[in-house]
This record gives C-alpha cells, structure tokens and sequence, in this order.
C-alpha cells in the first residue's frame, strides 16, 4: 500500500468514527441533537473535501470542489454551533454562501483557466467563516463554558483559517507562474501534502473534541440541576437543601456562625386538591414557591421539602431573625391570594422554625423544627412557631458534666 493511500484511508477512518460519534451522540442527547446533526453533516463535508482533495491531483476544478465542500462543512458546523448557543442565524448570508459555493466549482469546470482564482475563492470563503465563526461564538462559549471552552473551539478554527490561507497562497502563486489551472501548494504523493493533511486532520480531531466538549459540560450541568432542583416548582430539592444545611452546621462549629431553617407547611392543601383537582394544586404550590423565593433574602435557600411542604435556609440568622421571616413569609402569602382560572384561593401556611445551637445534628435541628411545625398545625394552623432550643449535651456545656 503506498503512502498516498495511507493518507487517504486514515483520513477516511477518522472522519467516519467522528461523524459515527455525531451520530450516535445526536439519537443518545435529545439536549443537542439539532447541533448534533449540524456537525455531523460537517464532518461529512469535510471528509468527502479532504478525499476530494487527495484524488484530485492537479485538477483545479475538483480543488475548487474540494474547497467548496470544506467551506460548506465550516458552513454547517458554524450553523451548529448558532443552534447550541441559541444564537441568531443569518439565513440570507449562509446562504448566498452557499450559492456561491455551488458556482465556484462549475465555474472552474467550465473556464479552467480561472481555476486558480475559484480554487482560491472557495478556500477564501473557509477563512472567512473560521475567523467569524471564531468571533461571533466566543462570548456565548466564555459565558456558558469559562474562557478555556472558548480557546478550545477558536483554536482549531483559527488553525484552520491559516491552513486555508496558505492554500490560497499555493493557488495564486500557480496561476502566477502559469500552471494551468493554478497548481497546488503541495504536488499529489508529497511530504507537503502528507503535512497539510494531517495539519486538517488536527483541525478536525481538535474542533470536534471542543465541541464534544461543550456538549458534555451542558449535559453534566443539566445533570446537576435535574438532582438538586424539584421538576415542578423549580426550587432546590431535599436532598440539596440538607446538604446545604450540613454545611451551614460546620460552618457554626469552626466560626461559630449561627443559622436557622424553617419548615413550611400549606394548610388543608388536600381541600385545595380536592377544589381545583391535581393540576390546580400544582398550580398552588408553584404559586407559594414563587412568592417564598421573592420574599427570601439572597443568602437564603428554598426548597420543595416534601409534597406541600417546603424549607427555607436561614444563613447568618439568629431565633429572633428567623420568625420574623417566617412571619414575613406567612403574611406575604396571606396578601396574595393566588389566581386559578376564575378561582381566588386563601393559601396558608403553617411554619415550624429551629434556630441551630451547639453541636447539634442536622437531623435533630430538622426534627425540632417538625415539631414546631407541628404545634402550628396543632395551634389551628396559619401560625408560627419556634421550637423549644436546643438542650446543650455534655460535651457542649461542662457544666452538665460536673
Ligand atoms: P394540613 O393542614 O394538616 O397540612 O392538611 P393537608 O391537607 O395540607 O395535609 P395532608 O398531608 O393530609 O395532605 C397533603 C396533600 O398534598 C396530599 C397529597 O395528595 C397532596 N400532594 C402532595 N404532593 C403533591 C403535588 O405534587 N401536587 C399536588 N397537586 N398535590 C400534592
Ligand atoms: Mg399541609
Ligand atoms: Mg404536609
């Protein structure tokens, strides 16, 4: 096997396990399969371009083709990456971009001797849209994925619009010296061109690894928020706002910081239910969760602790501070009826709260909250109640121990 079909067969390799991977990767993430497919189809470009351009020898025509087909591939990965960043796309543009992709080769076909200038053209066209693809995506990448995501996809792309300037240089410079057709940079077989191959296959291996990298810090980003986020009302979940309040504990034993939390019950929601039906009370509890995060200090935390049950995170907050905003909390709710369709429904709430203390353990500072909870209920509910303090241990006051 001589080296030139070398070349074109691990060409060929890595651009059908690159598009296997866009494919795949689009049917597996419903979360980007539009971009997904935008690159694939890229990938497809430029690997139909690249083995164009290693068959085509001297024949400015097929360059020019091979050309087009790069810069369609930029094209749609470039239309990708809009669709990923939720961009605007300038349709007109991209596609008097391809009106001209298309003449360019026929052009060549039909007139050889402008072949130099249509072969120039097309990799012109690649430049162009490397170096805007580059600056038009850079704010988008940097504010979603940090400045390292950015470099990751420009890098390769500006590597790109410098391999395809220099392919125009080759073009020019033929047409200058009188090749017919304008010649190649690099003769068909050379050590040149084993090196511009595999300088576009960097380019292609490096785009792609960027942007599989984009795809997969969103998704691990999506991943995360689906744990720690309840899928109705959109607030923190249980198991979030717990290990929020573990840290908020080792925060009072290394700097003595006190916190609270409170635990908030909607009273009778099962009337609620039973009046509005199921998508009603759902509508209430988004409702409540609503007017809770608008009432919460920045430092706070809220969550959906449980079916219509919620926790709110006190940072920085003594007993006193915390009824006052649990009390803030129940008369904001008791100001907002909220609205069902023609319906005006009296939401209440039942607050429990628990200002932590000493060493005490999570669960207990929870549990004594319950509690109170449960005395506001006992107390003919819309109420608030501090629960009893926390009673020092042993080890918390050495005057127990004596
Ligand atoms: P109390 O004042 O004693 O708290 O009475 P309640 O009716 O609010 O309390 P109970 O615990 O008896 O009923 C809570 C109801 O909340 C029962 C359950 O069907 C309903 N529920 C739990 N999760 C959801 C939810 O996600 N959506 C809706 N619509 N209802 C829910
Ligand atoms: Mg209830
Ligand atoms: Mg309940």
């Amino acid at each position: 096997m001589s080296s030139h079909e070398v070349l074109l067969l691990t060409t060929l390799l890595i651009h059908v396990v690159v598009a296997m991977v866009w494919w795949s990767g689009g049917s597996l993430l419903s979360l980007s399969r539009r971009a997904a497919s935008h690159w694939l189809a890229g990938v497809m470009a430029h690997g139909l371009g690249i083995v164009l351009f290693l068959l085509a020898g001297r024949r400015a025509e097929l360059l020019t083709l091979a050309g087009s087909l790069g810069a369609f591939g930029f094209l749609v990965i470039r239309r990708g990456l809009q669709w990923f960043l939720r961009q605007r796309q300038p349709d007109r543009l991209h596609a008097a971009i391809v009106v001209v992709l298309i003449a360019l080769p026929i052009v060549g076909a039909v007139w050889p001797a402008a072949g130099a200038y249509t072969n120039a053209g097309s990799s012109g066209i690649v430049v162009v849209l490397a170096v805007l693809t580059a600056r038009d995506c850079a704010e988008g990448i940097t504010r979603e994925f940090g400045t390292g995501a950015r470099w990751a996809v420009a890098a390769p792309l500006l590597l790109a619009a410098l391999l395809f300037a220099a392919r125009i240089a080759g073009a020019l410079s033929g047409a200058l010296t009188g090749q017919p057709g304008g010649a190649r940079l690099t003769s068909p077989g050379s050590a040149g061109e084993v090196a511009l191959t595999f300088a576009f296959l960097l380019v292609q291996i490096t785009l792609n690894f960027g942007l599989a990298y984009l795809v997969v810090v969103r998704l691990v980003a999506r991943l995360r928020h689906l744990s720690q986020h309840d899928g109705l009302t959109g607030l923190l979940n249980r198991r979030a706002i717990e290990t929020l309040i573990e840290r908020e504990a080792q925060r009072l034993q290394r700097f003595g910081e006190p916190y609270a939390v409170l635990l908030a019950d909607v009273d009778h929601f099962k009337r609620i239910n039973d009046r509005l039906g199921h998508a009603g009370g759902d509508a209430v509890l988004c409702a409540v969760a609503q007017v809770l995060m608008q009432q919460a200090r920045e430092v706070d935390r809220v969550a959906r602790y449980g079916g219509e049950e919620f926790c709110v995170l006190l940072p920085h907050t003594g007993e006193e501070g915390a009824l006052h905003a649990a009390q803030r909390l129940r008369d904001a709710l008791r100001a907002q009826p909220v609205r069902w369709g023609e319906e005006s429904i009296d939401v209440r709430l039942s607050i429990g709260v628990a200002a932590a203390g000493g060493s005490e353990s999570v669960a207990d500072l929870l549990r004594r909250a319950d509690q109170a909870l449960y005395a506001a209920k006992s107390a003919g509910r819309d109420t608030v109640i501090v629960a009893a303090g926390h009673k020092p241990t042993r080890d918390e006051d050495p005057a127990l121990a004596s």
